[in-house]
């Protein structure tokens, strides 16, 4: 059972309780910080970790809302489940009474170029799509002759596409991905940062299509079903939380790390507490603040990550005469739309809005419109509703708003961030003991974020 604990142990630490077993603090309360704390106890139990979090809630970017009868995601929705380690934490955590598969009829999804056209995913459905011209088709199928790159230099995903896709492809289908993905531009994402699978299938067959012949897509596409919880992503979150035995303390803004003979101090204006080992669980320009006096060097690195601002707002309908027949939408940068893409939340998961109910999900902003993202709450329903009306048609008013502002939403990974980590990982490295997770450094998905965790707490635990 976690032992929630309120900020007033000023000054407190865990001398007192110390006793011959190691204490962890995790700094953050998000599925990184979790996660790692899940599996710490799963691999020694008698290790005493202590988490933090900044806010009253626990869950970071996976937080749900309940407003007029909808549930509304603030950040995250799910997780795609081709991947193995989402789906055993479910397990060994006892979640799996809650978790909930995305609707059939929510397969279909679509791209806004110059109009609404279904996503193709067959074969035939792309020879036929209207989303390319004939040459822009022709440049795809001519993907297994374009040579492939010889060196390891980083390359944006522009630069990437270009290469072997051709640059329509690239400014259609993979322009319109990494928006919903990343909330970024394949200009300003590495290729290998944000896409190491599909880079990899270059570098190990010299082009996609055979790479994806040869592992009979295994590894290469999006694949897998979206999975998510009953009730949102919180009942998630709460059932994990509770069923761990640590202790938690909210409401708890970590400022400074230092270390002496006898440790870590970890410290805020209300509390100072001493561990053996500390997890930052933070997102990248917080472990930077955090490790400002301590590790200047590694701070300067950790700030360099730079982040993309995205605000989500969701929109609720008591009836509405749009069947919303598929999972949603999301625009190319040269349709010149408001919104980055929607999401036809109620048709994935039919809980997320009662009765005949519907419910979307703008997303707004990202790295190709940051200031979109950051204006005020009233701009951005405006925005939104633009955006879908312009996209889909839709012109009815709606009943519900709930808007969230993510001003440092997802973080960039940048052409050299690959690099910057393995700097920055060797920097952490030189102290023993300090370790840093979170979705700043090898991937921001749930997947990601998870099989990371779980890949700290063996190092943490040393197994
Ligand atoms: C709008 C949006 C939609 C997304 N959709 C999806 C999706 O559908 N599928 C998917 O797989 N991924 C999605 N993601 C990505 C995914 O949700 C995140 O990458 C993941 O939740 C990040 O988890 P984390 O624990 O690493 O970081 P965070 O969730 O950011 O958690 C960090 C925690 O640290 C706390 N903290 C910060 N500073 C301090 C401090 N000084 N002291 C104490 N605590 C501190 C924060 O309050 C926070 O709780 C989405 C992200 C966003 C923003």
């Amino acid at each position: 059972m976690a032992r929630g604990k309120k900020k007033d142990n000023i000054q407190s630490n865990h001398e007192s309780r110390v006793t011959s077993h190691e204490s962890i603090a995790i700094v953050g309360g998000g599925i990184s910080g979790l996660t790692t704390a899940f599996y710490i106890k799963q691999y020694n139990p008698e290790i005493r970790i202590t988490l933090f979090e900044k806010e009253s809630e626990l869950g970071g970017k996976m937080k749900t809302i309940q407003k007029d009868g909808f549930l509304i995601e603030e950040g995250s929705n799910g997780f795609l489940s081709n991947k193995p380690d989402t789906l055993e934490l479910v397990k060994l955590s006892h979640c799996e009474d809650i978790l909930l598969k995305s609707s059939d009829n929510a397969r279909k999804r679509f791209i806004y170029d110059r109009k609404l056209e279904v996503l193709p995913e067959s074969p035939k459905a792309f020879l036929t799509t209207p989303l390319l011209s004939l040459k822009g088709k022709l440049r795809v199928l001519y993907e297994p002759f374009a040579p492939a790159k010889t060196d390891d230099s980083d390359e944006s995903l522009q630069e990437f596409g270009y290469r072997r896709v051709g640059k329509e492809m690239t400014d259609v289908f993979l322009d319109a991905m990494v928006a919903g993905i990343y909330a970024s531009t394949p200009k300003s994402i590495s290729a290998p940062a944000a896409f190491p699978l599909v880079v990899k299938l270059e570098k190990e067959y010299g082009s996609l299509f055979k790479g994806m012949i040869k592992k009979k897509k295994k590894e290469a596409g999006p694949g897998g079903v979206l999975m998510s919880f009953k009730g949102g992503v919180s009942t998630f979150i709460e059932k994990l939380s509770q069923n761990l035995d640590i202790d938690i303390i909210k409401d708890a803004d970590i400022k400074t790390l230092q270390k002496d003979e006898k440790g870590f101090i970890l410290q805020n204006e209300n509390l100072k507490m001493r561990f053996d080992k500390v997890i930052l669980s933070t997102p990248a320009y917080e472990s930077a603040k955090i490790l400002k006096e301590f590790m200047p060097e590694l701070s300067n690195e950790l700030a360099d990550i730079e982040y993309s601002p995205i605000s989500i707002v969701g929109v609720g309908y008591n009836t509405l005469s749009h069947p919303l027949k598929g999972f949603g939408l999301l625009a190319t940068t040269r349709a010149k739309k408001s919104v980055l893409g929607v999401l036809w939340d109620s048709s994935i998961f039919r809980d997320r809005a009662k009765e005949d109910k519907k419910l979307l999900r703008a997303m707004i902003g990202g790295q190709r419109s940051p200031e979109l993202a950051l204006q005020d709450e009233e701009t951005l329903i405006n925005t939104a509703l633009k955006g879908i009306k312009d996209t889909m048609g839709i012109d009815e008013k709606p009943d519900t708003f709930y808007v969230k502002r993510h001003d440092k939403g997802i973080p960039n990974y940048a052409v050299g961030h690959i690099k910057r980590v393995e700097k920055i990982m060797s920097l952490a490295d030189k102290i023993e003991g300090l370790y840093l997770n979170s979705n700043a450094y090898k991937g921001i998905g749930l997947n990601d974020c998870v099989s990371n965790s779980k890949l700290c707490a063996k190092k943490v635990a040393g197994v």
